[in-house]
């Protein structure tokens, strides 16, 4: 497998064709972003942590039976994907209230949400990431009907693994958001599952274990993705 000419840039990662149409390789860049894009930084070694944290969860999910674009890793910043078409939609689960729903509905950080709340995002940063329902995605034909369908099933299916394997490594799961992307008919989970795109706390304490660290200048953000990688027994050697 041969890394060809770069496909795109995004935030935090890059995609690169290779000899074989039908992989990519994704690369962790130690680029951090919030407020799509209004505040960036490069933060040392947390490409590397994200690029592990990334497969160890993606193979997590592949065993409990949820189909990812993962193939392998590469090295300590590259990982093989399968090339996805994505949906450009973002599927948020909510545990915790927490982040822009607090904002949104005046409710207060930390309360429980049983059953866990699903949201939908455009992926347009131009429109800070409006939330949509599934009739503008399907208005607008962003996803086919059966896809909206999918997308809940596997993110709620997501929730169910990762929550328990947060929670035995002393974690709550406040929060996160998941791509989908086709390829070959089906749809498979894309892009990633790291401390950039989930909300993680440490169960007695509730010290903020995830990109609420850079977002509000709380320090040491990679020390603690890395604490969150050591945790959860993903090696970093
Ligand atoms: P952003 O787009 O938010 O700036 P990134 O820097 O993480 O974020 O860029 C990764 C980009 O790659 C995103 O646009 C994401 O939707 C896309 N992507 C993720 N997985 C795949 C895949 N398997 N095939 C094609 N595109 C993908
Ligand atoms: N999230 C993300 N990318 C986005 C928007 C949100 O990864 O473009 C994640 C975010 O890290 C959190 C969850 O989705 O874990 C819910 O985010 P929220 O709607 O609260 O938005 P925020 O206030 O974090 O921007």
């Amino acid at each position: 497998m041969n890394k060809l000419k770069e496909l795109a840039r995004g935030k935090a990662k890059t995609l690169y064709e290779t000899d074989d149409p039908d992989l990519l390789v994704m690369e962790y860049r130690d680029d951090t972003s919030a407020f799509d894009g209004g505040k960036m930084a490069s933060l040392e070694r947390k490409g590397r942590v994200n690029n592990r944290i990334n497969a160890f969860i993606m193979q997590r999910l592949e065993n409990a039976g949820v189909a990812t674009h993962f193939v392998r890793l590469l090295n300590d910043r590259e990982s093989l994907v399968k090339r996805l078409k994505m949906i450009p939609v973002e599927c948020v689960i909510r545990n915790i209230a927490a982040g822009s729903l607090c904002k949104r509905l005046g409710v207060e950080e930390g309360l429980e949400l049983s059953p866990p709340i699903f949201e939908f995002f455009l992926k347009n940063d131009e429109l800070h990431d409006p939330m949509i329902t599934d009739e503008h995605i399907r208005a607008f034909g962003w996803a086919e009907p059966e896809e909206v369908v999918q997308m809940k099933q596997l993110t709620a299916q997501i929730n169910d693994v990762l929550a328990g394997l947060f929670a035995d490594a002393g974690m709550l799961l406040v929060d996160y958001k998941v791509e989908f992307g086709r390829s070959g008919g089906r749809l498979l989970m894309g892009d990633e599952f790291t401390p950039d795109g989930c909300r993680l706390w440490d169960a007695e304490t509730r010290r903020k274990m995830d990109k609420d660290r850079f977002r509000r200048d709380l320090g040491d953000v990679v020390e603690t993705y890395e604490e969150v990688a050591a945790r959860l027994g993903v090696d970093l050697s």
